[in-house]
């Protein structure tokens, strides 16, 4: 062997190493407890990228839909929805590995799922596999120019291993998502916030900091299933979610605390700071417009605020309590408007009601 030769080959055992160490790297910060969805896709995403050089990568999830499944996804704003007919299924085989687009070409039962990808410039699909079913497609464009025209044999072999841990996380996040979430308005569900207000609280305590607790009810609303039907009622929670979500800070924690009650812990925040907060929720609810065959309208809401008290007696249920009732103040002063526990609580402020 040329001395040349010799250096080549050690220097691609060097690359090995280095490739796989950082798939294993990739392997262990996708295994992470706590990844959101999001996360997960990010991180495969951005890996396909930084490791591949693709010029494009997008992920499609299976989602079921009565008894079909779907592959969905988004590629340049563009929503994307694929059918998994038996014949895309028995094309994917059951096997993780790389599928060239042009492999599909000739295949029947499957032309538009083909002309999709070729559409959106995919060349490589790898299917994610979790146990004995898909739930998911990593799609990935051509490489960067700079980097060559194709992806190498090795290049190749890491995106079926990237797959395999993608599948597990996704799974993991899935599950994680299925049981801290409402299913109706994707923000977290009653046990999720149950447990959180129990850590803010003993967080507040251990550092001394500020926690403001924030009920929020929405007013009459009954009268929307009574008027426009249950449906139009589902719209109106989620489109309200949307907003809370939209107008609290990262960390804070949005909830739905049942029927149309949602919660908001807001962390190293005092009452005063959770009044402008409150405020800007009641007007970005106020300005949802909800239009149906029976009429335009818009919705108001309630909102009761408590902060943490730095007592040995406060507990989690009694910071609940208190906003709860701070809301039920608000009810009983005409809706549509923020109440302090601190104001109703205190005999000479107890009518201070911020409309
Ligand atoms: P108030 O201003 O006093 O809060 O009056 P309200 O009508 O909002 O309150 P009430 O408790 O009388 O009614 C709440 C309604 O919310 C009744 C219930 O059917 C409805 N609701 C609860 N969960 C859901 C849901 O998931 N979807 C729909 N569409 N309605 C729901
Ligand atoms: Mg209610
Ligand atoms: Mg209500």
């Amino acid at each position: 062997m040329e001395p040349q030769e010799r250096k080549e080959t050690g220097d691609d055992f060097k690359k090995q190493i280095l490739d796989l160490h950082s798939m294993l790297e990739i392997g262990k910060t996708l295994n992470a407890a706590s990844l959101s969805l999001k996360n997960v896709l990010d991180i495969v995403i951005l890996t396909c990228y930084g490791h591949f050089h693709s010029q494009d990568a997008v992920i499609l999830l299976s989602t079921e839909e009565g008894e079909k499944i779907y592959f969905s996804g988004e590629a340049e704003k563009k929503k994307i929805f694929v059918e998994l007919t038996g014949a895309l299924e028995s094309f994917l085989g059951e096997k993780e590995r790389v599928i060239f687009i042009e492999e599909m070409k000739e295949q029947e039962g499957i032309v538009k799922a083909y002309r999709l990808f070729m559409e959106l410039g995919f060349t490589l699909i790898i299917p994610l596999r979790f146990k004995d079913r898909i739930n998911g497609l990593l799609c990935l464009t051509k490489k960067e120019e700079a980097f060559g025209d194709e992806y190498t044999e090795d290049e190749k072999r890491y995106m079926v291993i990237i797959a395999g841990f993608a599948s597990v996380a996704i799974e993991n996040a899935r599950l994680y998502e299925m049981a801290t979430l409402d299913r109706k308005t994707k923000l977290y569900n009653h046990g999720f916030f149950a447990n959180r207000l129990t850590q803010e609280i003993e967080r507040a305590e251990r550092y001394k900091t500020d926690l403001t607790l924030m009920i929020i009810d929405l007013d009459h609303f009954k009268n929307v299933n009574d008027k426009y039907g249950h449906m139009v009622g589902d719209e109106v929670l989620i489109a309200v979610s949307k907003s809370i979500k939209k107008q609290v800070r990262g960390f804070d924690v949005p909830a739905r605390f049942g029927g149309e009650e949602f919660t908001v812990i807001l962390p190293e925040t005092d009452t005063q700071s959770a009044q402008i907060v409150a405020q800007r929720l009641r007007n970005a609810i106020k300005a949802l417009v909800f239009t149906t065959p029976e009429g335009t309208f818009s919705i108001a809401a309630s909102i009761g605020i408590a902060g943490f008290i730095h007592e040995s007696t406060m507990t989690d249920n009694i910071l609940i309590a208190n906003a709860d009732r701070a809301l039920y103040h608000a009810k009983e002063h005409g809706r549509d408007c923020i109440v302090l526990h601190s104001d109703v609580s205190d005999p000479t402020t107890s009518d201070s009601v911020e409309s």
